[in-house]
């Protein structure tokens, strides 16, 4: 086993690693910017050191920093947790030249999947159904032609793409100089990178994604799907597993296809292949090759710790299940709890008043925060997230419910009544809902 883990992250994620860690018994590390000096990360880890000033580049982003954390405090492993360093190949190579593990895959497979057409090639190699449309890179001047041969509406996407920015829908053959321009300069501006591809636009798609996990030599399984079809702005809001789209049978067969196609690459820790779902159609769309914000879903089905597994698989002790072993049980809600206005989604920093969150059977929370936390205005706005688990969807429902009725967040404004408002919705009740869904709900055109 690794001896030391260095976490390179903060907030809540930065706790959920800390946790497994030391059941492991594995001393940790924290680091932490003067901002969050009081975070309840720093306050748990055996040492922690200071990288920096509030902004990320300065601190969670600074390399040459967080490498100087692991020779001050002698730790010989670093988990990058989800966002800032965790798909950077860059850092996982300077890990390695110092070597420090990194708890994740290698820096080739972080660079294959994090270029869009790459991936898709991979993945298209590797035998994962992908959505169809232009073969590598769009230029201007055979845009239309290309956009002929895939069929209307089409997607102008770019390769270097994060965060659904550098995207925009082409309906019909007038659209398509103007978006292919519009996307080449937002991709521009956003990733220093003009380049951009071209795919079927998908109508009334959902997001389901498959969790994999390899073990770097060639074994590899999937712990089934997660669907995350509610989302704003393409950020998602809500996640469950399993899918309430898909049979048993779809889950096997997709799952199957993705822990083989890791099985051919030689994956190495956990990853997320990423599939829009339209008519019984899967659709690679990524590949992300780190852990999830929404990972506690599949860890309640399936009763594994997924950042466990990362760390034996990174300490070179391989899964510690094989896929037969993999049982799935009930289902699993999890709500992203964002200091956000919950009809605006502006965020709302400032000091908690009163926290408090919810127990009892099946209720997990996954935060940092406390009565008397101070949210720093600098980082992300999600401040914790809520997961719920029952032998069915309807038990896990009901529950959630009860949960969310318990949570009590004040000084600030947050999410949480977004959440009972869905609750009440028959679309979601019943698990009818598209990745289009929330955005026309919260305009006031859904059901
Ligand atoms: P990013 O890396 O920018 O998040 P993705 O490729 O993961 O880009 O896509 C983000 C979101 O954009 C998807 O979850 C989906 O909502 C939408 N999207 C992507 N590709 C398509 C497509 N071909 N058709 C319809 N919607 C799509």
């Amino acid at each position: 086993m690794v001896s030391k883990i260095l976490i390179a992250n903060r907030g809540e994620i930065a706790l959920r690693v800390l946790r497994a860690a030391k059941e492991l018994g594995i001393p940790t590390v924290a680091v932490h910017s003067t901002a969050d000096a009081d975070a309840m990360h720093v306050r748990l880890a055996d040492e922690s050191v200071c990288i920096g000033p509030p902004p990320s580049r300065d601190s969670y982003l600074n390399i040459h920093q967080i490498v100087a954390a692991c020779e001050i405090t002698g730790a010989d492993a670093v988990h990058p947790g989800y966002g800032f360093l965790s798909e950077n190949a860059k850092f996982a190579d300077i890990l390695d030249a110092h070597g420090i593990t990194f708890i994740g895959p290698t820096a080739d497979h972080i660079r294959i999947m994090g270029d869009k057409i790459t991936a898709k090639q991979t993945a298209q190699e590797l035998g994962i159904p992908v959505v169809p449309g232009s073969d590598g890179e769009v230029k201007p001047e055979n845009a239309l032609e290309i956009a002929r041969t895939i069929g209307f509406p089409v997607l102008i996407k770019a390769t270097a793409g994060g965060g659904g920015r550098g995207m925009k829908v082409a309906k019909d053959e007038s659209e398509v100089e103007e978006a292919v321009s519009t996307a080449r300069s937002e991709a521009l501006a956003a990733f220093g990178n003009d380049a951009v591809y071209m795919e079927k636009y998908l109508g009334k798609p959902r997001h389901i994604e498959v969790q994999v996990f390899g073990d770097g030599e060639g074994k590899a399984i999937h712990l089934g799907e997660r669907d995350c079809s509610l989302q704003r702005r393409h950020q998602k809001v809500l996640e469950e597993a399993n899918s309430p789209a898909l049979t048993v049978e779809q889950r096997m067969k997709i799952g199957e296809i993705c822990a083989d196609a890791m099985r051919k690459l030689k994956y190495r820790g956990a990853g997320t292949i990423e599939f829009l779902y339209e008519n019984g159609e899967f659709y690679f769309i990524e590949m992300n090759t780190r852990l999830q914000v929404e990972h506690p879903v599949t860890e309640a089905i399936t009763g594994m710790d997924l950042v466990q597994e990362q760390i034996r698989v990174a300490s070179g002790q391989g899964l510690s299940v094989t896929q037969d072993e993999v049982k799935f049980n009930g289902h699993a809600i999890e709500c992203r709890i964002n200091a956000e206005d919950p009809r605006t989604f502006v965020p709302s920093p400032g000091t908690l008043t009163y926290f408090h969150t919810p127990g009892g059977l099946g209720v997990r929370v996954d935060s940092g925060a406390y009565q008397g936390y101070k949210i720093p205005p600098y980082y992300d706005s999600m401040i914790g997230k809520l997961i719920v688990h029952g032998r069915n969807r309807d038990e896990c429902i009901r529950r959630l419910i009860r949960a969310l009725d318990e949570f009590v967040v004040d000084g600030i404004k947050t999410t949480l009544p977004l959440f009972q408002d869905l609750l009440q919705n028959e679309d979601i009740l019943k698990g009818d809902y598209d990745i289009h869904w929330l955005e026309k709900y919260l305009a006031g055109d859904a059901k």
